[in-house]
């Protein structure tokens, strides 16, 4: 396992629509291994593939005191409700804004043993998943916000915790 660089905003890997992952092999297990020490190492609840350079349908989830896991090929097959949130990203150092984020998704993908599986996600779980799929379509929550001056440093306090995904 291994801590890979953070690919930052503009650089054009965030931008692009990552592709299926066709078989989960070594290499994408490595990269599963390699994202999850990546996001503990940033203090991340969550991270996509390309944010590591890697334009792959391929994203990892670190909940507080829970397992991380990964999602390969994740779809979201259900959206329910609307929330504002402050959301942050790795990808995007410094910055913190808020996004409409549903109160609720289901999605399904493929395990890293090639097992296809469903996560219900609500709340912050909800969010990263939103979120780290979004990065899959080349899109960053910056995208998102009402108006860019709506965007404002994360250093400033704001009103409960900024989770960065
Ligand atoms: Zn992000």
């Amino acid at each position: 396992m291994a801590v890979r660089p953070v690919s930052k905003h503009p650089d054009t890997v965030l931008r692009q629509k990552a592709k299926k992952v066709p078989v989960i092999d070594k290499s994408v297990k490595t990269l599963i291994d390699d994202m999850i020490e990546t996001m503990f190492a940033n203090n991340g609840c969550g991270l996509a593939a390309p944010q590591v350079g890697v334009s792959l349908r391929c994203i990892v989830i670190g909940m507080p005191e829970e397992e991380p896991f990964a999602i390969v090929n994740p779809e979201i097959v259900k959206r329910v409700g609307d929330r504002d949130v402050e959301e942050a990203c790795l990808s995007v150092p410094g910055l913190a804004g808020e996004v409409k984020r549903s109160v609720s998704v289901i999605v399904k993908g493929l395990d890293r043993y090639g097992k296809p599986f469903r996560v219900k996600g609500r709340e912050l779980l909800g969010q990263a998943l939103e979120h780290e799929i979004d990065h899959l379509n080349g899109v960053l929550f910056i995208d998102r916000v009402e108006s860019l001056d709506k965007l404002h440093k994360k250093e400033q306090p704001v009103s409960g915790a900024t989770e960065t995904v």
